[in-house]
């Protein structure tokens, strides 16, 4: 089984990714299948990798992404959850099946370390937890964005935040997941719905997933001020903070009502820290760090497949740009400097 894939390398921190033929095992490790992807997104997790926003990387050279959409074309030993053809999202957050061990690539005479799931290649070895089954005729590029940022945002709302009908919510930052996070809140009943972003286009397609009022925190005076008019005199019960500025945090911190609740899904740089008075801690408001929305794949994904084919979710406005592997550089670029405003897919067939 000698086969080869196109993949986008990190071969050192805030350095363009080497694009280049890389050879997959010889055979597969118990619980690991191969995915021939279709499409792949870019989320804010690969720019943190590729910027060393944790630090030192101890896996270099390595692949990257965790979100996309493919179809099963081998399996290993043990695996039971799909077959050879299953159409699939590759996602991050662990599923049914095995955990299988980590793959390693060959890279000419170098070894190219793998997480479970990788993405920014066009074959890869995933480990089957990692992989769910999606009906065949599910649109391939929404498949890829079920491997996060729709899961993500509508597993913050639902798990995370808890939202009720008629809440009201601020969401910080309108991404890929944030958007998410405006059409979860939209979905599961929101009042008001308050987006805040740098960049225009961004807050034009957040109205098209559910936002009420938008606020251009770059030009505006005094953001606290601009939430606090944009509410008039509702409370806030929920922040979601997808931006991981410190500063932000704060904010949020300070302008969630005294029982309400600030989810966080941006992560700050090493070393940067947030300064809060605690004791409304003691008194009900809550401060929680998300992890992926809490998301159960083999639970969402399907009921946000049987959505999205009743026409019930949007996902269209979100794709800014389909591009080849080859872009993936300038895409990374368009999308840190605000020129691409929703998420950038990776067309990998
Ligand atoms: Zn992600």
């Amino acid at each position: 089984m000698s086969q080869y894939a196109k993949a986008a390398i990190l071969v050192r921190q805030n350095t363009d990714l080497v694009i280049d033929e890389i050879k997959l095992p010889d055979k597969l490790g118990v619980g690991q299948v191969i995915v021939k992807l279709d499409y792949s997104g870019i989320c804010g997790s690969q720019i943190g990798e590729i910027k060393g926003v944790k630090g030192h990387d101890p896996y270099l050279p390595h692949l990257l992404g965790h979100e996309g959409s493919g179809s099963i074309t081998a399996i290993g030993p043990g695996v039971t959850t799909v077959r050879i053809g299953d159409k699939v999202v590759l996602h991050w957050r662990k599923g049914n099946g095995i955990e299988a061990k980590p793959p390693k690539y060959g890279w000419g005479k170098k070894i190219i370390n793998a997480g479970l799931v990788t993405t920014f290649n066009t074959h890869a070895v995933i480990s089957e937890n990692r992989v769910t089954t999606v009906p065949r005729d599910l649109d391939s590029k929404a498949a890829a964005l079920f491997g996060c940022a729709i899961t993500t945002g509508f597993g913050v709302i639902v798990n995370d935040a808890e939202l009720k009908i008629g809440d009201n919510i601020v969401v910080l930052g309108a991404g890929g997941v944030g958007l998410n996070v405006i059409q979860g809140a939209k979905l599961a009943g929101a009042n008001k719905i308050v987006a805040v972003d740098l960049f225009d286009n961004r807050l034009e397609i957040s109205k098209k997933f559910g936002a009420n009022v938008t606020i251009n925190a770059k030009i505006c005076k005094d953001l606290k001020s601009s939430i606090v008019a944009a509410m008039a005199d509702l409370n806030i019960d929920i922040i979601v903070d997808n931006t991981g500025s410190p500063e932000m945090i704060k904010i949020a911190y300070e302008l969630v009502k005294s029982n309400g609740k600030v989810i966080l899904v941006g992560v700050p740089k090493k070393g940067a820290e947030t300064s809060i008075y605690t004791l409304p801690l003691h008194f009900g408001k809550k401060l929680h760090g998300s992890e992926g929305g809490s998301t159960s794949p083999e639970v969402d994904i399907p009921k946000y497949s049987s959505l999205l084919q009743a026409g019930k979710l949007e996902y269209n406005a979100l794709i800014s740009s389909v591009r080849p592997l080859d872009d993936v550089n300038d895409a990374i670029r368009d999308m840190v400097s605000g020129k691409e405003s929703g998420r950038i897919l990776l067309k990998l067939d």
